[in-house]
């Protein structure tokens, strides 16, 4: 019998490939979202398949469902949007996380939760190890992703150990790849779209923090690998150890768009983390996984369905020439 997996945040970047992968797998998907930052559209090409079907539903709320598995991804990912409604980004790690835990509880089934880097705050370990406790601002602008997503890990642990319940928790770092939304504000859909639009490149700060980036059919291989996993019994990084600074990032994309676009150079955001990189021995060790996609593959490919989306919809087109401007 087919497996029926719940993808929470499926609608979204992530979670649209994730679902993708795991219909390919022949398993039956459930994917929830309240479309606050994912939507229809990256999910389009799934409709018509009879093992996907699609619910529209806050996980802040109890889900009633009967499932073999669970994703949890439901969370904007990008900065501008977890903290364009603050108390929302928490209710939905924390209340999100409950409701998803008492319903594996209630079925006895593996839940995974997407957690993030952001849990190490502006890290003064570098790269970023798992039993890294952070350095992260309690009551700063990024506090209520950042919080919110530490405390969410807690809930894991807890019904871990309390209930005995089958748990596993990514730690995801920069992903970047189609479907992330083009008005997100993350800093390769900006950069990728500001370079194909010759608009100016809006470099934060001087441009010399770092990230690390990994194409998303990397990361949902880790992510498949990590629920498979039943002796990933601690948080897991996935991401890419290949860090660059955010300055020559976008160098790389006005190169490969053979942009005509300028650098401008626009105010560090508060608590903006200077370095982030992550050591992902464990998921090598325990995962057998490590990411394949190199940055300038991963970039084409991203640069070639902004194009698309460029070519086809006049509304993006004008959306980004704004926010540019
Ligand atoms: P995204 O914003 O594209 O996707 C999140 C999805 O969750 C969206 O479809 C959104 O509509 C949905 N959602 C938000 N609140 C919800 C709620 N209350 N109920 C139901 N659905 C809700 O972000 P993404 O990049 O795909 O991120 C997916 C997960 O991975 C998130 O949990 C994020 O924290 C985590 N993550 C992502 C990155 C990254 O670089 N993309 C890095 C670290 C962690
Ligand atoms: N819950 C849910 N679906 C279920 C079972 C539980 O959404 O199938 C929610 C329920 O609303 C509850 C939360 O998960 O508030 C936590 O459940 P748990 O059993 O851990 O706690 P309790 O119900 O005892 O508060
Ligand atoms: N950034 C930038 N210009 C942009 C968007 C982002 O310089 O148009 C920087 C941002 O300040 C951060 C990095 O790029 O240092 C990554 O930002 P993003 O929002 O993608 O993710 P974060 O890692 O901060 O969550």
């Amino acid at each position: 019998m087919a497996k029926r997996v719940l993808v929470t945040g499926g609608a979204g970047f992530i979670g649209s490939h994730l679902c993708e992968r795991l219909l390919k797998e022949k398993s039956e998907v459930l994917c929830v979202d309240n479309f606050f930052t994912g939507s229809r559209a990256n999910v389009l090409g799934l409709m018509d398949n009879p093992n996907f079907e699609l619910l529209r539903h806050d996980v802040t709320f109890p889900l009633y469902v009967e499932v073999d598995e669970i994703y949890n991804l439901a969370c904007p990912a990008s900065p501008i949007y977890y903290q364009r409604d603050p108390v929302q980004t928490t209710k939905t790690s924390i209340l999100g996380a409950i409701n998803m835990l008492g319903l594996a509880k209630r079925l006895r089934v593996p839940i995974l939760q997407t957690s993030t880097s952001e849990v190490y705050g502006d890290p003064d370990v570098h790269p970023q190890t798992e039993d890294y406790r952070g350095r992260v601002s309690i009551t700063g602008p990024r506090a209520c992703y950042d919080e919110g997503k530490r405390c969410a890990e807690t809930l894991f642990f807890d019904y871990q150990r309390q209930h005995q319940l089958p748990i596993r928790v990514a730690r995801i770092f920069n992903t970047y790849g189609p479907n992330m939304h083009p008005q997100d504000g993350r800093v390769v859909s900006n950069f990728i779209i500001q370079a194909l639009t010759n608009q100016p490149i809006t470099l934060y700060g001087d441009g010399s923090q770092t990230r690390s980036f990994c194409y998303v059919e990397d990361m949902v291989e880790g992510l498949v690998r990590l629920m498979a996993c039943e002796t990933a019994s601690m948080p897991i990084n996935l991401g890419n150890p290949v860090e660059l600074t955010v300055e020559e990032l976008a160098m790389r994309i006005v190169a490969l768009c053979n942009s005509r676009s300028a650098v401008t150079y626009r105010p560090l955001p508060q608590d903006d983390p200077t370095q982030r990189c992550p050591d992902i021995g464990q998921a090598r060790e325990r995962l057998r996984w490590s990411p394949k996609v190199n940055l300038d593959d991963g970039l084409m490919r991203t640069i070639a369905y902004f194009e698309t989306r460029l070519s086809g919809a006049s509304p993006l087109l004008s959306l980004s020439m704004r926010a540019a401007s």
